[in-house]
């Protein structure tokens, strides 16, 4: 850590004001960083970014559906009035996380994993608890200070701070990690959450299950980041398990809420969706927005909310392709009269039929001085903004790969990449006895037993399901 940083660390610290506040959940006295109202504004303002830059899915029978599962978990815990939400957010990555304040947020990679309604009051129940227990009063701070790390770095454009850190920065700081402890005490009080709901609580540890057998199945990949926070998974299966074990007894009619649930994830998009835009080997392509754009080979690519970024291989150049206001004309003088950088000549330019603003640029960055070049394109009446950027001793080894990217934006005309389509989940109901291997052969899917098998928390392909259970399939359609 610079020295920088850490007298922006001191001085972060310095200005929240220090309160010893009596936890909600123990009732102990605990320093805390912010007070209830700034905890709540925090969170209110993080929750609005989320929104915007995730995106929400757009089914609002679902929502309705997690919203009032996760109400009915939070009306009884210790922080009853907080203005909880439950929302499921549009990513294909399996994970949860909670913002301060009572804004609790699922992906729909997470939703197509699970199986119960016992599943989902577990893992929303754990989320609820970094609330009450105000484990996120602490993410506030932490996230305060990182953000403010964040400007620092900021300079040329607000998404991107470092090149080695370009990739997955941004709303990875949402996901802050919490300390061991504290996770254990949210699988303690999210189970009892959850069992005061009367749901079956033994669901619990097939949730931890199937993010362990999803990071398997991808060859031993990190794990999911809802159980990778985690230093073992294997000991919070246990655990979970004992807390079922240690229950003087198991209360009758225990709900687990299958049908409910797969009804209400039925027709869910699985994996990524082609339709914000996908990648075919190093050329992007968004069938929405009808435009291509081919980066250079081997560079490490990445398509974020706001903008695809891609970083080449020796981490000592950058290209990113977002939006702009205005008509590229206006884009390119915005862009230019950014304090801290120097305009260099600016053309127009057709790029592919398109009308462009070619810009060269160099900045003084805290990183160094780079230099680099933005090209800004309009097609369908929206302008596309690419800039390249590397250290001025790299730029000129770098300009030439700048340029080809810039000037291979063109409309998109591939009727099959036009209309690909996301694959969804399909739940079907078994008309007769089968295995899943029977299933797949019956009921074709787009993807293989294995990862059936995941899906369906079902690891033995080969003994019979009973007619009526109901199977959850992938299909392209
Ligand atoms: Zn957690």
């Amino acid at each position: 850590m610079t020295r920088l940083r850490v007298a922006l660390l001191i001085a972060a610290i310095g200005v929240l004001t220090a309160t010893c506040a009596r936890n909600p959940v123990t009732g102990e006295r605990q320093l805390a960083l912010v007070s209830e109202a700034q905890e709540l504004e925090l969170g209110k303002r993080s929750a609005e970014q989320v929104r915007a830059s995730i995106g929400l899915v757009d089914d609002p029978e679902l929502q309705a559906y997690v919203q009032r599962v996760g109400k009915a978990l939070a009306a009884n815990s210790e922080r009853p009035d907080l203005p909880w939400s439950f929302e499921v957010v549009d990513d294909p990555t399996p994970n949860a996380f909670a913002l301060p304040g009572g804004y609790i947020f699922v992906t729909r990679g997470m939703l197509t994993y699970m199986d119960s309604e016992a599943e989902l009051a577990a893992v929303l129940g754990h989320e609820i608890a970094h609330v009450t227990a105000r484990h996120s009063v602490q993410q506030i701070s932490r996230q305060q200070i990182a953000q403010l790390g964040l400007v620092l770095g900021m300079i040329l454009v607000p998404e991107a701070q470092q090149f080695g850190d370009l990739l997955g920065s941004g709303l990875q700081l949402l996901f802050l990690k919490y300390g061991r402890d504290a996770e254990r005490q949210s699988d303690e009080l999210g189970f009892r959450y959850a069992l005061q709901q009367g749901y079956d609580v033994r669901e619990m540890d097939d949730v931890f299950a199937t993010l362990q057998s999803i990071s398997a199945a991808e060859g031993g990949s990190p794990l999911p980041v809802w159980a990778s926070t985690h230093p073992d998974p294997g000991e919070r299966i246990a655990r979970a398990q004992a807390r079922v074990a240690e229950l003087p007894s198991l209360p009758d009619n225990l709900r687990l809420g299958r049908t409910e649930y797969l009804s209400a994830i039925d027709g869910l998009v699985f994996g990524e969706n082609p339709r914000q835009g996908f990648f075919r080997e190093s050329t992007f392509m968004h069938p929405e927005l009808r435009f291509r754009l081919e980066f250079p080979e081997g560079w490490k690519t990445q398509n974020l909310p706001q903008a695809v970024v891609a970083v080449s291989p020796q981490q000592d150049g950058a290209l990113e392709l977002t939006l702009a206001p205005g008509a590229p004309e206006e884009a390119a003088r915005q862009f230019l009269s950014q304090q801290g950088l120097q305009p260099g000549p600016a053309a127009r330019e057709t790029i592919n039929g398109l009308p462009a603003v070619l810009a060269r640029f160099a900045a003084q960055t805290q990183q160094g001085a780079l230099q680099g070049v933005a090209g800004f394109v309009a097609h369908d009446n929206r302008t596309y903004r690419i800039i390249g950027y590397a250290p001025v001793s790299r730029y000129p080894a770098l300009e030439r790969a700048f340029l080809q990217a810039i000037s291979s934006f063109a409309p998109l005309t591939d009727p099959d990449a036009l209309k690909i389509q996301p694959r969804r989940i399909d739940v079907v109901k078994l008309p007769r006895a089968m295995s899943l291997d029977e299933f797949a052969r019956a009921y074709p899917s787009a993807v293989d037993v294995k990862t059936l098998a995941i899906l369906n928390q079902q690891p033995d392909t080969s003994t019979p399901l009973p007619a009526g259970t109901l199977v959850k399939r992938v299909v392209e359609k």
